[in-house]
């Protein structure tokens, strides 16, 4: 019934490589998922196929009860614009762009107007410990502060959910766990969920459960069973 997004005995191969071998997942209303596992256990792989950025070899995606997976690249693009965020591990900020530009940019891309967008990126600033980045280019703030700029972006066009692939990998223990607070915080302030892949346990322990994927598989029975 509150089930957001759904993915269905997801599989994806890659040449010889099975990255996905027959996953279900199942992400409710505002829950923080933590996806962990050791590197090349298809955890990329699995957001990516979850976040229609990738099309699994079969299985479904489900989001609010739409499948998404079988939608043409330019549908599932317009939804990613508009219904999912996204906070990679590093550098996805463009650099000639002022920070608050870089927040507003996925609302102008949806149409809203530039003065319009750029307003409604600036409120996020101060909740976010930004207050007076808003002119900086990314080359002039910090790992912490490029993130939370990161995570501004994420959440401007007011997601349903959340993808954040290693969000604190480039950063160090102090403010990586000060970023997870504020995504975990700011995605719960919005009535978004979270999907986080890390491969870090205090990252995993803002979240409200934990799955871990091995060789393409969800591990069940760990710490909050898949449901
Ligand atoms: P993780 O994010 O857990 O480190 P990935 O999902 O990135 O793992 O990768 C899962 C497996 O699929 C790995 O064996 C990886 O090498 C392989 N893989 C991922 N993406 C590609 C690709 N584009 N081409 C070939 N192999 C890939
Ligand atoms: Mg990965």
């Amino acid at each position: 019934m509150n089930d957001v997004l759904v993915g269905q005995a997801l599989t994806k191969r890659f040449g010889q490589t099975v990255a996905l071998g027959g996953v279900d997942i199942t992400v409710r209303a505002g829950e923080a998922v933590a996806i962990m596992g050791p590197s090349g256990s298809g955890k990329s792989t699995l957001l990516h196929c979850l976040a229609g950025i990738m099309k699994p070899d079969a299985g479904e995606v489900h989001l609010l009860g739409t499948r998404i997976d079988a939608m043409r690249e330019r549908q599932r693009s317009a939804l990613r614009r508009t219904r999912f965020g996204f906070v990679f591990q590093f550098g996805q900020l463009l650099p000639e762009l002022p920070a608050e530009e870089n927040v507003a940019l996925p609302l102008m891309l949806g149409g809203v107007p530039r003065a319009e967008a750029v307003r409604q990126a600036r409120e996020w600033f101060g909740p976010l410990g930004l207050r007076s980045m808003e002119a900086r280019r990314p080359g002039e703030l910090s790992g912490g502060q490029a993130q939370r700029v990161a995570i501004a972006r994420a959440l401007v066009s007011r997601p349903a959910v959340v993808f954040a692939d290693e969000p604190t990998g480039a950063l160090d223990q102090r403010t990586g766990q000060d970023t997870m607070r504020l995504l975990v915080e700011a995605t719960r302030h919005n009535d978004a969920s979270l999907i986080v892949v890390t491969h870090d346990p205090n990252v995993a322990g803002w979240c409200d459960r934990t799955v871990e994927v091995r060789d393409g598989q969800l591990l069940t029975g760990v710490g909050g069973v898949r449901a």
